[in-house]
C-alpha cells in the first residue's frame, strides 16, 4: 500500500523535510505539506518539480483542526517541523487518529523557557495503547548527535564515561545580526542558564559562564560555550557508564555583544508589555525585526561542524573518539534552498521517517534516537547528504 506522508511547518527545516521526501517519493508516497500560512506551503511545493506535494493550511495549536486533516489525508505518518509549542497537539491528535508521529525538537510551553521530554515521555502509554510509535527529536542535535553517542556505544565502547557534544556553525551571512533558525527558540536557548550533567546531578553555571577553543576539522579553532541541551536529558538515561554529559556551542563576539544588548534593554522578554495601548511581547516584535532565517540561505557562506567526542573504555584500555560532520551552507542552499542549519535538521526528519516508514525502526510508544540500532541510520546519513567521519583521538 502507497503510503502518506503529512509534514506540518512550511518554515526552513519543513522545506528541506518536503524536498528530501520528494527525492524519496517510493517511500514517503503521497506527501502533504500543511502549515499555518498556506502560501508559505504553496511556494515550497512550487519548488519541487518531479514529485506533486499537496498544500493544506492549518492550526497545529489546535487538535480538533489536525484531527481533521490527518483524516483527510489518510497520513501513515506525521512529520511535526512546526515549533516545539505544537508538539503535544500534534502527539495527541496521532493518538486520536492512531498515526505515527516525529519531531525534531522537545516540548516548550511559550509561556516558559524551559524545554524538556517531561510531557511527550507521559505519552508513552497512550501511544502504546493506540498502537503507534513517536519518535522525538529526529534532527541534528537532538537526533544525528544521539545516534553518534549510540554508535559510539555499539562500535567503540565498552563503557562511556564522558561525552561532549560540539555544536560550530561557521557560516557567514552578512547581516550585522540574524538567528539561523527562529529567532524566538534560538535566542530562548542561548540566553538561558547552562546546565550540564556530572556523577548523577545537573550542574548549573551562568548562560556563557564556560567556554573552551575547539579545533574543528575544515572549520578551525572556535570559542564554544557551554549550553544546556535536550538532547542530554535522553542520553543520561541511555548511556550505559556515563559519568559527565556536556553540550558546547560556537558563537562570535558580535552574535553574543548584540544578544547581550538586547537582553539588557529587555528586548529578549516573554512577558508581554505595554506599548502605546497594544500588548507586545518583547522577544515577538524582535523576531518582526530580524531577518527571516529561510531568507538567509542565499548570503550564507561557510560551514556547520556538529559532532561528540566520547571518551570511555574499550577492553580494559583508555579510548577516545570523535564523531562529526561537516555540511557546507551554499552546497545545501544549491540542492534545497536552504542553508546548512536547516538541512542538517530536516535531513535527519526525512531519514527517521523513512526508517520508521520501513519499520527497519518501529516500536510502539514514544521513544528517543539513541534507543535504536544506530547503524541503520548511519548508513541514510551517508547517503541522503549528510556524510560523516570518525577519528580515533586515543
Ligand atoms: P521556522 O520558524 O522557520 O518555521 C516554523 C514553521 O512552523 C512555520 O512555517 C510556521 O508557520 C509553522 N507554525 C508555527 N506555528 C504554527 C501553528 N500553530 N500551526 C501551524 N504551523 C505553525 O522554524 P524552523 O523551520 O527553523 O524550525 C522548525 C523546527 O525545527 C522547530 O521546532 C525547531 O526548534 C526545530 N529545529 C531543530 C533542530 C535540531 O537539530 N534538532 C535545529 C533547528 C531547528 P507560518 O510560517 O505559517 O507562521
Amino acid at each position: 500500500m502507497k503510503n502518506r506522508t503529512l509534514i506540518i511547518g512550511a518554515g526552513g527545516v519543513g522545506r528541506v523535510v518536503a524536498h528530501k521526501c520528494a527525492m524519496n517519493a517510493e517511500i514517503f508516497g503521497e506527501i502533504t505539506l500543511a502549515s499555518r500560512t498556506k502560501s508559505k506551503c504553496d511556494a515550497i511545493a512550487s519548488e519541487i518539480k518531479d514529485v506533486v506535494v499537496k498544500t493544506a493550511a492549518v492550526d497545529a495549536d489546535n487538535t480538533e483542526e489536525l484531527i481533521e486533516l490527518i483524516k483527510a489525508v489518510d497520513a501513515s505518518i506525521v512529520i511535526n517541523v512546526a515549533l516545539p509549542y505544537q508538539d503535544l497537539t500534534i502527539m495527541d491528535a496521532c493518538i486520536a487518529t492512531g498515526v505515527d508521529y516525529l519531531d525534531t525538537a522537545n516540548y516548550e510551553h511559550p509561556d516558559e523557557a524551559k524545554f524538556e521530554y517531561k510531557e511527550q515521555w507521559a505519552k508513552d502509554a497512550d501511544f502504546k495503547k493506540a498502537g503507534i510509535m513517536g519518535l522525538l527529536g529526529s534532527g541534528f542535535d537532538p537526533g544525528v548527535t544521539n545516534v553518534f553517542c549510540a554508535y559510539a556505544q555499539k562500535h567503540y565502547f565498552d563503557e562511556i564515561h564522558t561525552i561532549d557534544i560540539l555544536d560550530c556553525n561557521a557560516g557567514d551571512h552578512g547581516y550585522p545580526f540574524a538567528t539561523n533558525f527562529n529567532p524566538e527558540i534560538n535566542l530562548r536557548e542561548v540566553s538561558a542558564k547552562g546546565r550540564y550533567w556530572e556523577n548523577g546531578e545537573w550542574i548549573e553555571t551562568e548562560p556563557m559562564e564556560i567556554k573552551m577553543v575547539w579545533d574543528y576539522p575544515e572549520v578551525g579553532p572556535k570559542d564554544s560555550y557551554l549550553l544546556y541541551h535536550e538532547e542530554m536529558e535522553s542520553l543520561v538515561k541511555h548511556i550505559k557508564g556515563l559519568k559527565r554529559i556536556r553540550f558546547f556551542m560556537t558563537f562570535g563576539e558580535s552574535y553574543l555583544t548584540h544578544m547581550k544588548c538586547l537582553e539588557n534593554v529587555g528586548m529578549l522578554g516573554i512577558e508581554p508589555v505595554e506599548h502605546q495601548g497594544q500588548k507586545i511581547v518583547p522577544i515577538e516584535f524582535l523576531k518582526t525585526l530580524l531577518p527571516d532565517p529561510a531568507s538567509l540561505g542565499p548570503r550564507t557562506k561557510g560551514k556547520t561542524n556538529i559532532g561528540i567526542v566520547a571518551e570511555g573504555i574499550k577492553d580494559g584500555k583508555k579510548k577516545k573518539i570523535y564523531i562529526y560532520q561537516v555540511s557546507d551552507h551554499e552546497k545545501c542552499y544549491k540542492e534545497v534552498k536552504s542553508q546548512a542549519v536547516s538541512y542538517t535538521t530536516g535531513v535527519p526528519a526525512m531519514i527517521g521517517a523513512k526508517l520508521m516508514l520501513e519499520k527497519v525502526w518501529y516500536k510502539e510508544g514514544v521513544h528517543n534516537m539513541e534507543e535504536f540500532d544506530p547503524d541503520p541510520f548511519m548508513e541514510e546519513l551517508n547517503t541522503q547528504g549528510l556524510p560523516w567521519q570518525i577519528k580515533e583521538l586515543e
